[in-house]
């Protein structure tokens, strides 16, 4: 194995006996790392060995190569650009890799002035993990990437989170019950737990998470060292500032501060003061209930799809991720929720002027992330302008906001004073500093140089002016030496052996080995047609030159890092900057998918009334709109208390009538409104929901053995015991996942539980008919059904839901739509009229198998629109009947 820059052949050959010391440092810093890949760097590469190296190559498609040997074996090996670090870094942290970052200490140089043997000194600098990087090509721009601890002692469950790209930082606590959708709400991309004793419970909210989830040892896990890394994290001898915090909330925090000291190999977490909890809560939604809903991605795991992408109109990326919070997890405060109404109201009031802070907020770069990586030691001049370029296009959104007489809502007023750097005289002046010092064009690293203007800074100027004046200098000194010497072809040249040099042709070169000149012209080397000398002046303006090149890098590198010592102590401000912008840009796009969605502010209410009128389902409509399609709007009326309206619908329909998008959409508009954002409907009256519960469809979940029977009871079971009066539940076809009789005594006894013992909202569908009489003998209970009209031997779905219970399900009609062989819809009806007929024959079935079918119709089987033609008089049709059957039978063909 050999180190890329002092070659050591294969002196890894020897292990076994002596490891060389190469070998010896590998190992020593690998055994530190057992579980993570180590990028060990060489030169310009990071090479991987041994195992490292086959999982990497096998992951990245990288060749697999051999170097030196150990126990006389080759040692597998294979390595990845330094340059090109990233792109490899992000695949193995998507293949659920984790990496430790083994950087050379020091220079080949200073190795060898330590010793002609030794090596280059190498440590871990840092661990990237999913849930600790900082790389913008590694994160998505418009997601939040948090690592989240869970912390637990006694009965108590802490959770504390941190963004390390943006620097936030929250901890709270929740009942041990809730920690699943605590989870569920956060976007989480790594998830630490102490390794000690697990009680069963967490398993059961940990079963949904798909991220890698992280043992820690328990004994850093302690709320003693949890207030002491508090306290270390922010400099402070006591965390009272922060408020109190309970024991798992300080678990949670010793958990992740700590894996946080170790990933950042011993750096100082660089987190904002943390966040406690919102007053009034978040609205509970279980995972379960997140996916079926599709909030933030759709069942097939994309965004596309998803409530969020469908309502998100954000310009930045902050703005998208603060979205996606509110979407994740929406209020239960009136008083917040009506905060953010009303700032979409204002936007909607003065489109002039939110068309003008659109335009402004365009070109806001992400100065959260800029931020985050400035502190972190990993930003670049481009952080800086993109935080000054910030600061300025704020400035100009707080100026055209101001025009205005009339004053916005407290939440754009508040976001214009943050923007407003009159009010905060540091910012405004690192503002002004940041936009005169920064040159047009930011190198992405600082010790590139070449990006601090000229005129900013007079040292560096100085510096600069040497640099740059030394060809100036070279060529009168050319010129003095050239008079001196007579020789006018004498040339001053430069190169990485000699330095600078004089030459000149072999002829005159004679000349100046003679004295007198030899006494100021060195010979340093005679080629064929060429001789070349060095001179003290010359020797000194070299190092005048390189002197000068190192000082101006050297001060170029203290400017920056003044900087960025002023954005760590403006801390505060900026975050109130950040946050300002985000909030504008939310603000502004919900009056912007508002006004296109032709959405309405949902009126919040005390009572716990759920009142729609022309509601739609805004991802279903979407999809249609695409299709050139329209979406049918219905109307729904729910009141928990029974008094102005059922508190629960019983809801029938042929199969593709449009029961689930009905049911959903209701869940999603309360989900819209608690999120403070407009709702997809002529008008919505809303109680505040404490949860929401959706169970929609079946599903296998296989990799947690659950069958999809299995599945649907332990998620109805969980809505039947957690949901309380103030809660919005919607169940689809709940108990279809079994025989029909027990399938309908579990649905019925589930209506009767939410109907009389929980008493909230609910909306049940079914396609058992018999439930529909239950609207009789419950109260509160009423029947809605969603239409299909037969028409021409097909059938159409009007969509549009109705009092009272539907009269059939049509499931035979769909099976033919859905392409179902035509001799196996014939026999499907054959036993469904024998059923109808007499229900009792169900019971034996085997006798019913045996009967004899209907004679077949003989000769080729006929198509969909020959069959639709039976049907037809033409003398009987109306221009417009007969305009409609050639659509129809278009479609049919
Ligand atoms: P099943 O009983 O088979 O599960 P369903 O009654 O729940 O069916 P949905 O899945 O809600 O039916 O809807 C079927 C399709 O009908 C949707 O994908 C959508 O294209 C369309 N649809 C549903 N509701 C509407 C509506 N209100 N307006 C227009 N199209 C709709």
């Amino acid at each position: 194995m050999a180190d890329g820059n002092a070659s050591t052949g294969t002196e890894g050959g020897r292990a076994g006996k002596a490891l060389s010391p190469f070998l010896a440092q590998y190992m020593s810093i690998k055994a530190r790392q057992p579980d993570a890949l180590l990028f060990f760097r060489m030169g310009d590469f990071y090479e991987l060995f041994f195992e490292d190296a086959a999982r990497a190559a096998d992951i990245l498609g990288i060749t697999l190569t051999a170097r030196g040997e150990y126990n006389g074996q080759p040692i597998p090996m294979a390595g990845v650009p330094h340059h090109a670090a990233e792109g490899y870094l992000a695949r193995l942290i998507a293949a659920g890799e984790r990496v430790a970052i083994c950087e050379q200490t020091e220079s080949p140089a200073e190795a060898k002035a330590r010793g002609s043997k030794a090596i280059v000194s190498r440590d871990i600098v840092r661990i990237v993990t999913p849930g600790t990087i900082t790389e913008e090509a590694l994160l998505a721009a418009r997601q939040a990437h948090l690592l989240v601890a869970v912390g637990i002692a006694g009965a108590g469950t802490g959770i504390a989170a941190c963004d390390v790209s943006t620097g936030s930082f929250q901890v709270f606590e929740v009942p041990a019950g809730e920690l699943g959708e605590a989870l569920a709400g956060l976007p989480a991309r790594e998830i630490l737990l102490s390794d000690s004793d697990r009680p069963t419970w967490l398993g059961e909210a940990l079963g949904p998470v798909t991220c890698s989830v992280t043992p820690r040892p328990a004994r850093a896990a302690t709320p003693r060292a949890g207030e002491a890394a508090l306290k270390a994290a922010f400099g402070l001898k006591a965390i009272d500032a922060f408020g109190s915090f309970s024991r798992a909330e300080l678990v949670a925090s010793a958990l992740l501060l700590d894996y946080l000291k170790l990933t950042q190999a011993g750096g100082v977490a660089r987190l904002d003061p943390p966040c406690r909890r919102p007053p009034g809560g978040h609205l509970a939604i279980d995972p379960a209930t997140r996916a079926s809903l599709e909030i933030d991605r759709s069942m097939a795991g994309t965004r596309q799809g998803s409530l969020l992408a469908t309502v998100d109109r954000t310009l930045t990326a902050p703005g998208a991720r603060l979205l996606a919070e509110r979407l994740a997890r929406p209020s239960r405060d009136a008083g917040t929720i009506a905060g953010r109404l009303d700032a979409i109201a204002w936007c909607l009031g003065e489109p002039d002027l939110a068309a003008d802070l659109r335009a402004c907020l365009r070109s806001v770069p992400d100065i959260e992330r800029a931020r985050g990586r400035l502190r972190l030691g990993r930003g670049g001049p481009r952080d800086l302008k993109a935080l000054g370029a910030a600061l300025k296009l704020g400035e100009q959104a707080a100026a055209l906001a101001g025009r205005r007489m009339a004053r916005p809502p407290d939440l754009i007023n508040t976001a214009m004073a943050a923007l407003t750097l009159s009010n905060a005289p540091e910012l405004g002046a690192l503002a002004a500093d940041l936009a005169r010092a920064l040159a047009e064009d930011a190198p992405l690293l600082a010790r590139d140089g070449g990006f601090i203007a000229v005129g900013w800074d007079s040292a560096l100027d100085a510096a600069r002016y040497l640099r740059d004046d030394s060809r100036k200098v070279i060529a009168g000194l050319q010129a003095d030496y050239a008079s001196e010497t007579g020789i006018a072809a004498l040339k001053i040249r430069h190169n990485n052996v000699l330095g600078y040099f004089v030459e000149v042709s072999s002829r005159h070169g004679e000349a100046l080995m003679r004295p007198p000149l030899s006494g100021r012209f060195i010979h340093r080397q005679t080629l064929a047609s060429a001789a070349r000398f060095s001179t003290t002046e010359l020797a000194e303006l070299a190092g005048r030159i390189s002197r000068a090149e190192e000082e101006a890098k050297a001060r170029e590198i203290a400017l920056f890092e003044g900087f960025v010592a002023r954005i760590d102590a403006l801390g505060a401000s900026l975050v109130a900057v950040a946050g300002a912008l985000a909030e504008i840009d939310v603000a502004l796009a919900g009056a912007v998918w508002a006004d296109e969605a032709q959405a309405v502010r949902p009126d919040i209410v005390r009572d716990p009334v759920f009142e729609a009128e022309g509601l739609r389902h805004p991802v279903v409509e979407a999809a249609l709109k695409r299709d050139s399609e329209g979406f049918t709007a219905n109307d729904t009326r729910l009141d928990a208390s029974g008094e102005t309206g059922p508190r629960l619908q019983l809801v029938t329909g042929p199969n593709m009538a449009g029961k689930s998008t009905y049911l959903r959409q209701c869940a999603l508009a309360v989900i819209l409104a608690q999120a403070g954002l407009y709702v997809p409907a002529k008008m919505l009256r809303l109680g505040l929901a404490d949860r929401v519960f959706s169970r929609v469809g079946a599903s296998d979940d296989l990799a947690r053995g659950r069958s999809t029977f299995m599945v649907e009871m332990v998620e109805t079971a969980a809505i039947l015991t957690q949901a309380t009066d103030r809660s919005f539940v919607i169940l689809d076809e709940v108990g279809r996942g079994t025989s029909t009789y027990d399938g309908l005594a579990i649905a019925w006894a589930a209506v009767e539980h939410l109907h009389d013992k929980t008493a909230c909202r609910a909306l049940f569908a079914t396609h058992y008919h018999e439930l529909t009489g239950l609207a009789d003998t419950l109260g509160a209970a009423a029947n809605v059904s969603l239409r299909a009209k037969e028409w021409s031997g097909g059938l159409v779905f009007l969509h549009d839901v109705q009092p009272g219970p539907a009269d059939k399900s049509y499931g035979v009609q769909v099976a033919r739509l859905a392409g179902l062989p035509k001799s196996a819809v014939r026999r499907a009806e054959q036993v469904l009229k024998r059923l109808e007929a007499d229900p009792s024959r169900a019971e034996t079935l085997p006798l019913f198998a045996a009967a004899p079918v209907d004679a077949e119709p003989s000769g080729p089987e006929r198509s969909a629109v020959e069959q639709a033609l039976d049907t037809v008089d033409p003398d009987a049709l109306s221009p417009r009947e007969a305009l409609d059957l050639v659509y129809r039978l278009k479609s049919l063909a």
